[in-house]
């Protein structure tokens, strides 16, 4: 059980889909951005090599807030998946109840505090626990 209310948990899914539209705006809106060919030129520079680094460095900024903003809309699927399979505010690792305040922290959430906290101890940050 999710231990949420009727109430809660429309509350939560209704921000789930909010917030998953809103992050698809932004990636939309930021592929387009970095479709554009001429950053330097926008910054106003002449086109030297100083222009050229700032345009590299905001394109890189842009792929880089793109990737997470793609990575949120993934987790808010699962989530939405989880909904539908009525399994959401469960703990995906001990199966114990998430509980209402972290999840209305983050609704995304598919770990109960303490087993985040366990993940996070135990597993470096490295590229290889990401999946
Ligand atoms: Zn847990």
């Amino acid at each position: 059980m999710n231990g949420l209310s009727e109430a809660q948990l429309a509350n939560l899914t209704e921000r789930l889909r909010q917030r998953k539209a809103l992050l698809l705006a932004e990636i939309r809106s930021g592929l387009d951005r970095a479709q554009v060919p001429h950053y330097a030129e926008l910054l106003g520079g002449g086109g030297d090599a100083g222009d050229e680094s700032v345009a590299a460095l905001l394109r890189h900024v842009a792929d880089a807030e793109i990737a997470r903003d793609i990575g949120e809309v993934r987790d808010i699927t699962a989530a939405e998946g989880r909904v539908a399979a009525g399994l959401f505010g469960a703990c995906t690792d001990c199966g114990d109840e998430i509980g209402y305040a972290r999840l209305s922290a983050y609704p995304s959430a598919k770990r109960c505090l303490r087993c985040q906290q366990h993940r996070e101890k135990t597993q470096a940050p490295s590229k290889y626990t990401q999946r």
